[in-house]
């Protein structure tokens, strides 16, 4: 799930699905506005065209790939995105299907599903349908899917390979520039698809390589917004970012710096521990709390009428002080982001790079 903090989401009635298409094999609902269809093609047939000269030293091998190029990228792509849905499209209701007496491998589920609580919900840019499909179904043990392209598509692996996109993935103030064709913004947005693709990846408790809690001291503490491995939605966002950076013709040193900047921020992520802060300047502020903690208590007990205010006031230094002790102690506990096995889990079929290729050549043929 990529999300952004922003302006409140505004919902309008979901539309019928009647024109549908297809694009590289991949299906494209009718709940896609037809200007983000176009952009859509755009940008999978500029990843597949791309004649790339430079890759990130760490992408190859964390994407596994056998050769980098425009038709492995999209390969890798098109293994892990197969429908592509409009942010209207209603995920519950007359569209949600279920089938009972599926067997799901006896895996165990990743802890942080079972406390998933604060999660971006403003702007929506794109989130993996599938993988929430087959987590959630897992969880309740029940194969859940959607009604698309006409049939019913379960998800009995996160590889089903269903994506959501939201508003957020076209708009200009989310964006590198105000071209919206322009090849940063392809890039931008091209990073985001190999972010969601990576959340159908993984098995067992990394399953999904599904966000967890931003540690305290992170500018996103609290929120699901990060992750502990060195491989997962995030890392591989950061490298295809990189790849594609290298190859652009036509950045501006703008959009480079722009782009940049995103990468740092996949990168500020991938975290396990926070160590913003050093054990000193820890336990100094703490005792700083402690002092003014110590004053609102007795404050609160002196003029126990009209206190609300300190009351609040002091429940947030308390807050605060929580973190600092919770930050001290991974301090002491030194742990590194994991490099995962990325061996997806469930049933799923895996595309040649001569097939998913086959499949956008026709296509580029028709356009
Ligand atoms: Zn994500």
């Amino acid at each position: 799930m990529k999300k952004i903090i922003g302006m409140t989401l505004m919902l309008t009635l979901s539309t019928a699905s009647e024109a549908r298409e297809r694009f590289a094999g991949i299906y494209l609902d009718s709940s896609i506005p037809a200007s983000q269809i176009r952009i859509i093609k755009d940008d999978l047939a500029y990843l597949y065209s791309n004649p790339i000269k430079d890759v990130d030293s760490e992408f190859q091998s964390m994407a596994e790939l056998t050769k980098v190029d425009g038709p492995h990228l999209y390969n890798w792509v098109y293994n892990r995105v197969k429908y592509i849905i409009g942010e209207e499209y209603k995920l519950r209701g007359r569209n949600a299907v279920t089938k009972k007496g599926h067997t799901f491998p006896a895996t165990p589920l990743p802890p942080s599903l079972l406390k998933r609580t604060n999660r971006y919900e403003r702007i929506s840019i794109m989130s993996n349908a599938g993988a929430e499909l087959y987590l959630t179904g897992k969880l309740a043990n029940v194969l859940r899917g959607l009604k698309l392209d006409n049939k019913s598509v379960f998800a009995p692996s996160p590889r089903v390979g269903i994506i959501q996109v939201g508003e957020g993935h076209f708009l200009e103030r989310l964006l590198i520039n105000k071209e919206l064709q322009s090849e940063a913004n392809k890039i931008k947005r091209l990073s985001t698809i190999f972010h969601e693709a990576r959340h159908g990846d993984g098995h067992s408790e990394h399953v999904g390589f599904i966000h967890s809690k931003c540690p305290p001291g992170h500018n996103l503490s609290g929120f699901d917004a990060c992750e502990a491995y060195s491989n997962g939605a995030y890392s591989i966002d950061a490298v295809a970012t990189k790849t594609l950076l290298l190859n652009c013709k036509t950045c501006s040193i703008e959009d480079k710096t722009k782009l940049s900047a995103t990468i740092a921020d996949a990168y500020s992520r991938v975290v396990v521990r926070s160590h913003l802060k050093t054990e000193a300047q820890l336990l100094e502020e703490m005792a700083t709390y402690q002092r003014v903690i110590d004053f609102y208590i007795g404050f609160i007990a002196a003029n126990p009428k009209g206190a609300e205010a300190s009351i609040k006031e002091l429940e947030r230094l308390q807050k605060q002080m929580k973190e600092c002790e919770a930050q001290l102690k991974e301090l002491k506990t030194p742990v590194h982001p994991k490099k995962m096995d990325a061996k997806p889990e469930g049933s799923f079929e895996e595309v040649s790079v001569e097939k998913s290729s086959s499949l956008m050549k026709s296509s580029l043929l028709r356009k």
